[in-house]
């Protein structure tokens, strides 16, 4: 793919973004408690490519560990479609790439690097 405006979300609808983003191209997937738990395939963008479209006040925020990523999940469905966080290089927003309407998960997964988040 290339880079582009997709639209993703939550299962039940409450929550959907768009975002600027060129799917697979520096996927993760990661073994740490959470994304370990949640098969998560992340990407990650900076806040500006980034528009939550509706949503906020459905969402639950969940910190664990050194409380430096937010992973929000939404409060009906359950399904944690986006994180946000500070990283190395300032403010970051971590796509659920299993989230994107339009974005076949086969192809994109198969070009995932892994993450040994456990071992941070
Ligand atoms: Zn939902």
């Amino acid at each position: 793919m290339s880079t582009g405006t997709h639209h993703g979300g939550c299962h039940c609808g409450a929550v959907r973004y768009r975002v600027e983003i060129d799917p697979g191209a520096n996927a993760i997937v990661c073994n740490c408690s959470m994304c370990g738990r949640t098969g998560a395939v992340l990407q990650f963008v900076t806040p500006d490519k980034f528009t939550l479209e509706s949503g906020k006040d459905n969402l639950t925020d969940y910190q664990f560990n050194k409380h430096v990523i937010h992973h929000v999940f939404c409060k009906t469905c359950g399904i944690r479609s986006f994180a946000h966080g500070k990283g190395q290089t300032g403010e970051m927003i971590a796509i659920n790439l299993r989230c994107l309407d339009d974005v076949d998960i086969f192809k994109s997964v198969g070009e995932a690097k892994q993450f040994d988040g456990k071992s941070r």
